[in-house]
C-alpha cells in the first residue's frame, strides 16, 4: 500500500550534516531541523543515502531486503549501540542504480543516526551507494546525473557527511569552529550558493582552510552527489549552519 501522500513529482535532493552519532538520540536544535525537512519535503517512495561512513575501493549498492542497522563506532554509550533502524531495502532500485552489488552490510550510522530521527517509523525503503575511493572528486559529480532520474521516480537522495570535518582537532566542549573551520564554512557556503560545482569538486585546490576541513574526502564527497544530481537554478534551503567543537560543520542543504 502506497501512503497518498507518496511523492509523485520530482523530489529535492538533501545533504545533511550529521555530525556526532549521538544526534540519532539527542533532541537538540540541529535534530529539530532533520525532523522539520522531513515534514516539509514530499513522503519519498524510497532514499538513496550516500554516506560519509561507506567509503571503499568499489562502487557499490547495498541490496538486501532487510539491511541490517550497523553500529559502526566505538566509545559511545550502550543505548547507541541498541538502536536498531529497520527500514526495508529497495532491491529493484538498487539493481537499476548500479551492476556491482554488496554484500549482505547494512546501513551505516551516517544514513541511519539522521533517518531514525528524519523518518522514525523506518517504513520507508532504503539503500546506500557507495563511495568509491578511486574517483577523484570531479569524476564523482559526473557520476551523479545518472542518478538524477531517480528524483522522478520518487527516490530522496540523502548525501550525508559533514562539509569540515576534522576529529584530529575536536574540542570537545567548544561551542563554535576554530577559525580556519568558519574560514572554510563561509567558503564553502559561497560556492555551492554560487554553484561553483567544479570548483568545490576540485577541493584540494581551494587553500590552507579547506585542507583542514577536509583532511580526508570522505565527509565531503556527499555533497558532491547533491549537487551533481541538482540544477543550478534550483532553490536551496539551508539549515543548521553551525560549527560545533570546534572542527565540524553541520551545515545542511536542500535543493529542488
Ligand atoms: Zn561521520
Amino acid at each position: 500500500m502506497t501512503a497518498s501522500n507518496t511523492a509523485t513529482t520530482r523530489l529535492p535532493v538533501l545533504f545533511v550534516g550529521h555530525g556526532s552519532p549521538m544526534n540519532a538520540l539527542e533532541d537538540n536544535a540541529f535534530t529539530q531541523s532533520w525532523r522539520q525537512i522531513a515534514a516539509e519535503i514530499p513522503r519519498p517512495r524510497a532514499i538513496l543515502a550516500v554516506s560519509a561512513h561507506w567509503y571503499l575501493s568499489d562502487q557499490r549498492v547495498t541490496a538486501q531486503a532487510w539491511p541490517r542497522t550497523i553500529h559502526d563506532f566505538y566509545g559511545f554509550p550502550q543505548a547507541l549501540f541498541d538502536v536498531q533502524y529497520p527500514a526495508p531495502g529497495a532491491l529493484e532500485l538498487a539493481a537499476e542504480t548500479a551492476r556491482a552489488f554488496s554484500p549482505p552490510l547494512g546501513l551505516d550510522h551516517g544514513t541511519w543516526s539522521v533517518l531514525r530521527v528524519m523518518y522514525p517509523a523506518a517504513d520507508i525503503p532504503v539503500y546506500q551507494l557507495s563511495l568509491d575511493t578511486r574517483l577523484s572528486g570531479p569524476e564523482h559529480l559526473k557520476m551523479s546525473p545518472q542518478l538524477q532520474a531517480l528524483r522522478e521516480q520518487g527516490v530522496l537522495i540523502l548525501g550525508s557527511g559533514n562539509i569540515v570535518h576534522n576529529l584530529r582537532l575536536i574540542q570537545w566542549g567548544l561551542a563554535g569552529g576554530h577559525d580556519w573551520a568558519e574560514a572554510f564554512q563561509a567558503q564553502s557556503q559561497t560556492l555551492i550558493r554560487e554553484r561553483q560545482d567544479q570548483r568545490l569538486a576540485r577541493f584540494e585546490e581551494l587553500g590552507t582552510a579547506a585542507q583542514l576541513a577536509i583532511p580526508s574526502p570522505d565527509h565531503f564527497l556527499p555533497l558532491l552527489y547533491v549537487l551533481g544530481d541538482s540544477e543550478a537554478d534550483e532553490p536551496q534551503h539551508w539549515f543548521n549552519t553551525a560549527c560545533v567543537m570546534g572542527s565540524l560543520s553541520m551545515d545542511s542543504v536542500l535543493i529542488g
